[in-house]
């Protein structure tokens, strides 16, 4: 964690890192059966984390990101697009507002399509560069940074937050609890607000909030959503990632020797231990790691990535901003941590080599699929019709002889028009000889709004055997710009 525009956590001294190093207890997993029997537990103790704040190049990525993603989810719900707000699921309307597309239940198909092409570019992203998606842009982590940003800032750095939480009861500590709860508290409400006003209109939830008028689902989802994000991002924290993201237990799937994951090179690390700055490592038989223990502490995880890949690792890049500080301290590369295959570790592959192994045939069929997909949902999107019709035949009404020996049957149309303006919908039909439609004025339909209307067929009489026979309806804009045709049923009775 590294607050925007902040200065990271001093180093400490390289000399006396060995004592920080050994005063902190090794990380060490006790397998359920190999646990103490006297220890009466059978998981292992959760310890809270205290990540050192960092600074670097991925430090910097993380921040942007959560800069741009929260700028688009807090600020999206307030851009205006005409008369209306530019992103808003209204579900009690049963209409999607996407800027200026209008969509109805009936288009969830685009919904399923955008839906299969994230599940593909999650694929795509993990193949070719591991656990971006965690690393930079998923909510736990967004909110987590935020949060312990709010912590840092009150609390202190790490070892202030250390001797806070273990310091005996004072006011200070009150003080400081206190004020970090009410900000974590205002984000989350905030955040849950923002959440609900992507399903009703959020100015209109704001001056309901400020009136207390509040209707209950969206107090509950206000309140239930705001607890989520305080309870994940303020305690969970890690422990999601660790215990409760499926996506964490079957990334392992779509890895394979060619992905870009966070790797120590143990092969220029090793043999670790302290030295003097300045002095010939190599003489003592040492490699370039100074065990300094800074990799483990930054680590929003708590995981040494000196141990190889760990499922906990959500591929961060912090543990390679606090290595590669340290390599410029003591004078040597950087890269000790790095982005990098097992391939290229294995071989020590130039950074060439290893962008040549990017588009390999599991990377190339994601991307095929993705694109294809995304073209073809384009493609949908623009040439889709902005009228939809669903026919209901009325059951209340049989076939029946109308006036001027006509039989009859009757309908109820409803017509629901996608597009931002009124529009006037003729309606006929076809399907049946001598067919004739009632009403024959054009019905009315208000911008992205739907109506039902009673249409009767009429045929005459005879001109059908008895039976079921398909008849079509073709409704049609009044300025030709959309029309559907839709099957019904006619009945003709014995
Ligand atoms: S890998 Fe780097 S940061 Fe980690 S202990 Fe070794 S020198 Fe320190
Ligand atoms: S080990 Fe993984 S989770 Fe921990 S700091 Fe490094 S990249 Fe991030």
């Amino acid at each position: 964690m590294t607050a925007p525009g902040g200065a990271p956590e001093p180093l400490p001294p390289t000399a006396p890192a060995a004592a920080a190093a050994a005063a902190r207890p090794a990380r060490k997993v006790i397998p359920i059966a190999a646990a103490p029997a006297d220890s009466g537990a059978l998981y292992e103790a959760h310890k809270k984390v205290y990540p050192r704040s960092v600074q670097g190049l991925f430090a910097r990525w993380r921040w942007a990101m959560v800069f741009l993603t929260q700028l688009v989810f807090y600020g999206l719900p307030w851009l205006e697009w005409g008369q209306r707000q530019s992103v808003l699921f209204d579900l009690g309307a049963r209409r999607f507002y996407i800027f200026g597309l209008v969509l109805y239940p009936q288009d969830l198909i685009y919904l399923t399509g955008l839906l299969v092409i994230s599940a593909l570019a999650l694929f795509l992203f993990t193949a070719v560069a591991g656990r971006l998606w965690c690393g930079y842009t998923c909510p736990q982590t967004v909110y987590t940074e935020i949060f312990l940003w709010v912590e840092h800032r009150i609390e202190g750095n790490r070892i202030a937050r250390i001797r806070l939480d273990e310091g005996a009861f004072s006011m200070e500590k009150l003080v400081k609890k206190s004020f970090k709860h009410i900000v974590w508290l205002g984000i989350a409400l905030w955040t849950g607000f923002t959440f609900v006003g992507y399903f009703t209109p959020i100015r209109d939830l704001g001056m309901a909030f400020l009136q207390t008028q509040m209707g209950s689902w969206e107090v509950f989802w206000v309140f239930f959503y705001g607890f989520a994000t305080y309870g994940n991002a303020g305690f969970m924290r890690e422990q999601v990632c660790k215990y409760m993201c499926p996506y964490a237990r079957f990334q392992g799937a779509m890895f394979d020797r060619d992905t870009l994951i966070v790797s120590y090179d143990e092969q220029r690390g090793e043999p670790r231990g302290v030295r003097a700055r300045g002095s010939d490592a190599r003489a003592q038989g040492l490699g370039d790691c100074i065990d300094c223990t800074l990799c483990v502490q930054v680590c929003p995880t708590d995981i040494d990535i000196r141990q190889g890949l760990q499922y906990e690792c959500i591929g961060c890049g912090l543990c390679i901003d606090a290595c590669d500080t340290v390599m410029d301290r003591m004078a040597l590369p950087r890269g000790l941590i790095r982005y990098a295959t097992q391939n290229s570790m294995a071989g020590r592959w130039s950074p060439r080599q290893v962008l040549r192994r990017v588009l390999r045939p599991r990377v190339l069929a994601y991307s095929g699929v993705m694109v294809l997909l995304t073209v073809g949902l384009l493609v949908s999107l623009v040439v889709r019709t902005p009228l939809k019709v669903d026919v209901v035949r009325d059951r209340g009404a049989l076939a029946r002889i109308a006036e001027g020996g006509q039989l009859e049957n009757v309908y109820r149309l409803q017509i629901m028009n996608a597009t931002e303006q009124t529009q006037h919908y003729r309606i006929a039909a076809h399907g049946l000889a001598g067919v004739s439609v009632s009403p024959e004025e054009p019905v009315e339909v208000a911008p992205a709004e739907s109506r039902g209307v009673a249409v009767r067929l009429q045929i005459p009489y005879g001109s059908a055997p008895a039976g079921s026979h398909t008849v079509y309806f073709d409704v049609r804009s009044a300025d030709g710009s959309a029309q559907v045709s839709e099957k019904a049923a006619f009945l003709v009775p014995r």
